[in-house]
This record gives C-alpha cells, sequence and structure tokens, in this order.
C-alpha cells in the first residue's frame, strides 16, 4: 500500500493539538495583538513581487540549487517572507533587518552596525550559502535570509534613523489611515496605495527592470544599497515641497504619494535585480567559478538584453 506523503501525517498531527496547545497558540495570538512586534521590513507583497523578479533571471544552474535548498513545494517567492514570518521563533534576529544609519551622516559606516545589522548578516548568509561543504540545513536558512534580508536593505526606512526605531514613532495619518506611522507607510502602505495587489506591484517592478538603466543597477554591493537608502530616507522624512519634516500626528497622502511611491518601487525592482546576481553568483557550480556566469558578464563585457518572464509566472494575484 503506499503511504501517505509525510507532509498529510505532519498536518494531522497539528490538528489533533491538546487544549492546552490550543490555549498556547491563542494566547499567543492574543498577545499578539495586544503588542505587535516591531516592522520587519517591506510588507508580504512586496517581498513576494521582489523576488519575482529575481526569480525570472536566475541562471538555470542557480534555479537547480534553490531547488535543491528549499522544500518541496516551498518557491522562492515563498521563501522570502519566511524570515519575517519566523522571527519569534529566532531570538534576537529582529536586529538582522535593518541598520539605523542617523539621517544626518553622509554614509553608513560599520561603526552603524555593530557586527550585528543587516550590512553583516546579508554578508554572512551569503557565504554560508555559497559554501558548498556547510550543511544544507544551514544553507537553506541562509538562502531565505539572503532573499529577505537584500530586499530590506533596500526599504529605506530600514536604514535611515531620526531617533525614532526608523519611523516607527512618527504616528501619522495616511489617507484614511488614522493609525499608522511613518515606517509603515514605507513597508507596506505606499504599496498599497499604489498598486491592487501582488501581481499589480510585480508587473511594475518587471517594467523598470527591463528599463536600460537597469543595466547600472548592479554595480556595488551591500554597503552603496544601504547608502542609497539613507539617501532616500532623507526624503521620506520630508513634507513634500517643503524642507519640513515630518512629526507625529501630521495627515498625508496624495502628494506624499506622488513623491514617494515612485522611489518605493524601484527599490523594490533594484532588490530584484541584484537579488538575482548574489544568487546566481553564490549557486554558481564549481566548475563554472573561473568564469562569469553567462548573463552576467564582467565589466567591458556587454551585457545581453534579458529575457521578459512568460507572463504565467508574474504574480499570482
Ligand atoms: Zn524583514
Amino acid at each position: 500500500m503506499m503511504g501517505r506523503p509525510p507532509r498529510r501525517d505532519v498536518t494531522f498531527a497539528r490538528r489533533a493539538t491538546s487544549a492546552w496547545a490550543f490555549g498556547a497558540a491563542l494566547a499567543a495570538v492574543t498577545i499578539g495583538l495586544a503588542a505587535p512586534g516591531p516592522a520587519l521590513g517591506w510588507g508580504r507583497n512586496a517581498h513576494r513581487a521582489a523576488t519575482r523578479v529575481a526569480e525570472s533571471r536566475l541562471t538555470p544552474e542557480a534555479r537547480a540549487a534553490v531547488r535543491e535548498l528549499l522544500e518541496p513545494g516551498e518557491s522562492l517567492v515563498d521563501a522570502s517572507t519566511w524570515a519575517d514570518e519566523n522571527s519569534r521563533n529566532i531570538p534576537g534576529s529582529a536586529n538582522w533587518h535593518f541598520v539605523n544609519v542617523p539621517i544626518a551622516s553622509p554614509r553608513y559606516t560599520p561603526a552603524d552596525c555593530r557586527g550585528n545589522c543587516v550590512v553583516s548578516r546579508l554578508e554572512e548568509f551569503r557565504r554560508i550559502l555559497a559554501d558548498r561543504n556547510a550543511p544544507r540545513a544551514r544553507r537553506q536558512m541562509a538562502l531565505r535570509y539572503v532573499v529577505h534580508l537584500v530586499e530590506d536593505a533596500h526599504q529605506p526606512l530600514h536604514v535611515g534613523d531620526r531617533r525614532d526605531r526608523g519611523g516607527n514613532n512618527v504616528q501619522l495619518t495616511f489617507f484614511r489611515d488614522d493609525f499608522t506611522n511613518l515606517h509603515q507607510v514605507w513597508d507596506s502602505g505606499l504599496l498599497r496605495e499604489g498598486y491592487r495587489g501582488e501581481r499589480a506591484l510585480a508587473d511594475a517592478l518587471f517594467d523598470l527592470a527591463r528599463l536600460p538603466a537597469a543595466r547600472d543597477w548592479t554595480k556595488g554591493g551591500v554597503e552603496d544599497w544601504v547608502n542609497e537608502s539613507l539617501e532616500a530616507a532623507r526624503q521620506a522624512y520630508k513634507v513634500p515641497g517643503s524642507g519640513e519634516t515630518l512629526r507625529s500626528g501630521m495627515r498625508i497622502g496624495r502628494e506624499y504619494e506622488e513623491a514617494n511611491l515612485p522611489v518605493a518601487t524601484r527599490r523594490l525592482a533594484q532588490a530584484g535585480v541584484r537579488l538575482s546576481e548574489i544568487l546566481n553568483e553564490a549557486l554558481m557550480p564549481p566548475r563554472k567559478n573561473a568564469v562569469p556566469a553567462p548573463h552576467f558578464p564582467r565589466p567591458g563585457q556587454s551585457r545581453p538584453v534579458p529575457t521578459p518572464p512568460p507572463a504565467g509566472i508574474r504574480g499570482n494575484g
């Protein structure tokens, strides 16, 4: 007789939870509602849409390695939100999603990171991912974090800070939302206002990633990306059309969206393109280490026009 797939058994076991476990889960939900955890970066649609751009640009070798490292049925797009969904189970990991750089600083310095921020963690996870001798479980977790943290590093308010937890302490009204803050506006508010769901956002990202200007995005590294985020954060803190800084109690809407939605969209498109480069390089087969991956030539070589992805993989609504 054919055995049931193991995943089904797991599901069944979870359903047969004791009253105690149910109570504990309910308590966790209740606590979650009463005291929401810190904002951990772009919302779900943003991560998923940016990852679709990256996924469409993977080399066949990187694509195969991703399939091998992730669980059956888990796509790279699914993996992109794993770090947020599991942050409570990984003590201390909340700091890995951002770096607080004072908004008046000219640029990021390692002193901002103190060895435990999105910059240092991204480098560490990238090393583990590229290490073929590392255990599969470690590389699997590294892959999930690399995807997520490349994207978080592109969120301007995961970098720029005015001693207000990256805008989390700036309480605002954004359109009809009276109970939001500047950080949340950037994580999800702007994108929710601008795009009708993940597919529409992904379409916008694919359009940007196809423009000739996108070819310049692949220069530089993590520190350059956070410096771009810092620059964008300086504008994010401003009342549009004036030099005034946003303060708690203010109301923002259409004007703020017009000034900042294009920035948020571009940041996500950049994250997607750069993520594909990182994955293609880290997951290159050893025998090809000496030559560049086929569609990511070294400086000086010409770059072929990227193939547009088939419509079917551009979003799931
Ligand atoms: Zn995050």
